[in-house]
């Protein structure tokens, strides 16, 4: 591309990286390089959900056509089931509230989800087996070389970190920063939420062959089954044909340190059962059709203080690794993505003047994307009853509720207008 006015470097193509590079890809004078470190795009499988908010940046990128025939059930305009919640702990167990967002929970299989940004990804764009080992943001001659494991180098005017909770270039942002506080540095590590979850996919025949062929409320419904310092969520996805299953179990002392072990492993469904011993009857004819799930200790960031440092800006699970009790992660990816590409976008921002697009980023989407973080680990303690409210009915569902004012509180549209008129309003100081 000889016009460039932008060379964009994606460091991570997942869910983030993607639709950074999708959204980009709509600026014919930017050029837009992913370096994903495996050798094809991947995702685990497992289910994804989205709410309203991030669908209609999903239309904008013209994607919902595609994400339509991929998911659960398209979402019509009109409020869905966001979950139905149940205390579950017990013999009998009872509905105690219902989230009925506008669009309901809108529910993906995750590699379905992620091959529609990879259908339209342009050519040419993806680098695979390129894994980043550093960058250098050389200031003078305005531009970052790119150092992967392979030997090989990259350059460009702008990387974006979009490699996930681990992320290099994260620790390359926080390690070089010029904090006068030096334990500021370690704010950048990621820590144990507290929590691990199971992770498996059910055959929904199987559910429905044991109901006598009849549905159940977990092959139709997103469901969350909450106990004292447990819950499951699960939700159908793949036209109805899975049911993805994630079992939590919260180890408070483990909350804020360091897991001892592997984050991820393999295990039997017996091990997830085991932790739903006397859950109503039926929690219990879902998970005996786990056969086998993923453990994950759920780590997260505590909030960054900054997701930009010279020519280099942070994305996604990078920038705010969450917990996952308000399906949030993979959404507050896709507005960071939404967002910086219509700052870069602006017939104005070229590589000389690219730090006002990077403040305004960051001075919209840090606070944002803080929140919904914080927020979200507050959700999954009122989940298990371990909040101010503990199981106080009444004020709890409404609690829940409140929890998630962030989706409506703006939009998408309007954040990015904000942005646009915080850009437009710097100055001409050259910071970077
Ligand atoms: C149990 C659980 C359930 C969740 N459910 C939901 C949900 O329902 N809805 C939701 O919105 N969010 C959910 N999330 C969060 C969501 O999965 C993440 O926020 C999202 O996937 C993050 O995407 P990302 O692209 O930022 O990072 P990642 O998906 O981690 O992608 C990072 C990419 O970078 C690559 N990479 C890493 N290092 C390098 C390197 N040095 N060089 C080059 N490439 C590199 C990796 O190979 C990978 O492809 C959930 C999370 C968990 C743990």
């Amino acid at each position: 591309m000889p016009t460039a006015k932008l060379r964009v470097a994606i460091c991570g193509g997942g869910i983030g990286g993607l639709a950074l590079a999708v959204a980009l890809s709509k600026y014919s004078d930017i050029q837009v390089d992913v370096y994903e470190a495996a050798g094809q795009f991947k995702e685990i499988g497992a289910g994804v959900m989205m709410w309203e908010r991030t669908w209609k940046i999903l239309d904008q990128l013209g994607l919902s056509e595609d994400l339509s025939k991929a998911a659960d059930t398209p979402p019509n305009g009109f409020p869905g089931i966001g979950f139905d919640f149940r205390r579950a702990d017990r013999e009998t167990g009872f509905q105690f509230h219902m989230y009925n967002p506008p669009y309901g929970c809108i529910r993906f299989h995750r590699a379905h989800f992620l091959d529609v940004f990879v259908n339209h990804l342009p050519s040419g764009v993806a680098h695979f087996g390129k894994r980043l080992l550093s960058y250098e943001d050389r200031h003078s001659n305005s531009q970052v070389i790119l150092k992967f494991a392979d030997g090989s180098q990259g350059t460009c005017d702008l990387l974006v970190g979009c490699d996930g909770l681990k992320s290099t270039v994260r620790k390359q942002m926080y390690d070089q920063a010029p904090f006068k506080e030096p334990t500021l540095k370690i704010v950048a590590e990621p820590i144990w939420s507290g929590w691990v979850t199971y992770r498996a996919l059910v055959p929904a025949d199987r559910v429905r062959q044991a109901n006598g062929g009849k549905e159940t409320r977990t092959t139709t419904t997103p469901m969350m089954y909450c106990g004292k310092s447990k819950h499951i969520v699960s939700y159908p996805i793949f036209q109805g044909r899975i049911v993805n299953v994630v079992g939590l179990v919260f180890y408070p002392e483990g909350e804020g340190k360091t897991f001892d072990g592997p984050w991820v492993t393999e295990c039997d469904g017996a091990e997830v059962i085991k932790h739903y011993v006397g859950w109503e009857q039926e929690v219990q004819d879902l998970l005996r059709h786990v056969d086998k799930a993923m453990l994950w200790a759920v780590h997260s960031l505590r909030p960054l203080p900054m997701y930009t440092s010279g020519r280099v800006a942070l994305l996604g699970d990078a920038a705010h690794a969450m917990t996952p009790h308000q399906g949030a992660g993979a959404g507050q990816a896709i507005e960071d993505a939404y967002i910086l590409a219509a700052l870069l976008g602006e017939p104005s921002i070229t590589a000389l003047n690219l730090w006002k697009a990077l403040s305004a980023y960051e001075s919209i989407r840090l606070p944002f994307a803080n929140r919904v973080l914080r927020e979200s680990a507050v959700s999954g303690k009122m989940y298990e009853f371990n909040s101010i409210f503990q199981d106080n009915y009444t004020s709890l569902g409404p609690a829940i509720d409140a929890q998630w004012s962030w989706l409506w509180e703006s939009t998408p549209e309007e954040e990015v207008e904000r942005a646009l008129k915080r850009m437009r309003g710097l100055g001409v100081k050259h910071k970077l």
